[in-house]
């Protein structure tokens, strides 16, 4: 299965189409913005306590058989986070200085 390109941050609700380049994600592809992830989240994924990666760009063409945007489109599912900022934010503040692999 592909991963999922999911179109929006899910703290602030920017639109963060397949090919952005501050796309954000988690190992469960939780996806958030570059900004919420440096200056809210501090690569802490409020929903599984992971760190983020930059998300790679799909081709938009299929360049080989079978692959590429036009076989696997992007979500088109908007994402929102299950809990309050309020409650991000305690989260975070326990877990932010765990380095990821040490989490
Ligand atoms: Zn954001
Ligand atoms: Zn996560």
């Amino acid at each position: 299965m592909a991963l999922q390109l999911r179109p929006n941050c899910e703290y602030c609700d920017k639109d963060l189409p397949f090919d952005a380049p501050d796309a954000r994600i988690c190992t469960y592809e939780c996806t958030f913005c570059e900004e919420c992830v440096q200056n809210r989240l501090h690569d802490v994924c409020p929903n599984c306590g992971g760190g983020f990666v930059p998300r790679p760009i799909r081709p938009r063409v299929a360049r080989r058989k079978g692959v590429g945007l036009p076989h696997q489109p992007p979500s088109t599912e908007r994402k929102h986070m299950k809990y309050s900022r309020e409650d991000v934010a305690a989260f975070v503040a326990g877990v932010r200085d765990i380095p990821p692999e040490e989490r």
